[in-house]
């Protein structure tokens, strides 16, 4: 990777097409609205990474023909900003973000970035759309980070044209009805991720793979489904788009990354804070059904899933083969661990308590 030294021009927006940032207490839906500006940079083979710009939000122009069109060379990243006590912003981890996109970027032959280009821009970004970053209670500025393949050919190739942009979303609190269990379904039919697929990539293609059982598990009245692997469907993966996390009294496990699971950053923060309390925490190859008898029989107290969203969800049940288990003898019940978790590491987002682990990175 090759150090980009680029100037990033900022262009005039155009007055008559600026927006509203969100005003004290205004409801926001996540992932619906945009900021005035977004970051935009080109790749092609010759120049490499050049015309860095901020510019007005408004759509791309793309040839029909575009490679992520037609074969999906894609991938993204999600982040947040989030206001701090004494008026300034902070953003939560950036760097690994843009460490997993190069990973992720690499698997589906896109090419990869000088992370701390990329960083400079997007604190330059966040900086001049500080107002879109609401002081509300729970609220956040969404940061999505996206890399595509776009030569004009619907022959299969690797990607050499490139765009990466970055573009800004307000969020709302996310448990604006309150920190609720989710109910979730193991999906015994769809896979998301295969041994040697794609799965611990973040790119679109494994949402196209997982759409399918998400809306199935909706319609039944589940919030989500919990992935198992590809080849057996007996080992737990994760859950929607989230990992997955069981509680066993004062030992903490998830799955272990085998290559078909997503390495989330929520999930590295949920078990390095878990560490530093001097919880036991263990990486595993989690079987099922093992995974059912232990909450059947009470040893498994907690169950949750995590992710930048959410920073963490309460599971309150599965239903596998026909039967529901709740989770700590009752379905609506919040577990302590989970709590605690949610509280240290929003705490540590929004700048009210101490980060021992250096994960803040200011923006003004
Ligand atoms: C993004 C994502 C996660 C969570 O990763 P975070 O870095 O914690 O937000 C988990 N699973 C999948 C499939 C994802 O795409």
């Amino acid at each position: 990777m090759t150090i980009t030294k680029l100037q990033i021009s900022v262009r005039e927006l155009d007055k008559a097409k600026l927006k509203q940032p969100p005003a004290a207490g205004q409801k926001l839906l996540f992932g619906k609205e945009f900021s005035d500006r977004m970051f935009i940079l080109k790749y092609t083979p010759d120049k490499g990474w050049h015309d860095a710009e901020i510019r007005q939000y408004e759509n791309l122009s793309l040839s029909p023909a575009a490679l992520v069109l037609h074969y999906a060379p894609e991938v993204f990243e999600g982040l947040k900003a989030y206001r701090q006590p004494d008026g300034g912003v902070a953003m939560f981890r950036p760097l690994d973000n843009f460490r997993r996109m190069n990973v992720s970027a690499e698997r589906v032959c896109l090419p990869a970035l000088d992370i701390d280009f990329a960083l400079s821009a997007l604190t330059e970004l966040v900086r001049l759309e500080q107002n879109w970053v609401s002081s509300d209670a729970g609220a956040s500025l969404y940061i999505r980070p996206t890399l595509i393949g776009i030569d004009p050919y619907v022959g299969l190739k690797a990607p050499e044209e490139a765009l990466f942009y970055i573009i800004l979303s307000p969020v709302g609190a996310y448990y604006a009805q309150g920190f609720e269990p989710v109910s979730i379904m193991v999906e015994d039919k769809y896979v998301r991720a295969v041994r040697g697929g794609l799965g611990a990539a973040k790119t679109g293609a494994n949402y196209a793979a997982s759409i399918l059982a998400g809306q199935l598990a909706k319609k039944k009245g589940f919030d989500q489904v919990l992935w198992l692997d590809g080849i057996e469907q007996r080992y737990v993966e994760e859950v929607g788009s989230m990992n997955i996390f069981f509680v066993y009294g004062e030992k903490i496990v998830t799955s272990a990354l085998n290559g078909s699971i997503l390495p989330g950053i929520t999930r590295d923060s949920v078990l390095k804070l878990s560490k530093h309390w001097g919880l036991e925490v263990a990486e595993d190859k989690l079987d099922i059904d093992q995974v059912i008898a232990d909450i059947a029989s009470g040893k498994i107290t907690e169950i949750f899933g995590s992710g930048t969203a959410a920073v963490v969800s309460p599971v309150g049940a599965l239903y596998h083969e026909g039967r529901e288990y709740a989770v700590g003898g009752a379905k609506t019940k919040v577990g302590a661990l989970t709590q605690k978790l949610y509280d240290n590491l929003t705490g540590i987002q929004y700048g009210k308590i101490p980060d021992p682990f250096g994960w803040l990175v200011r923006v003004l």
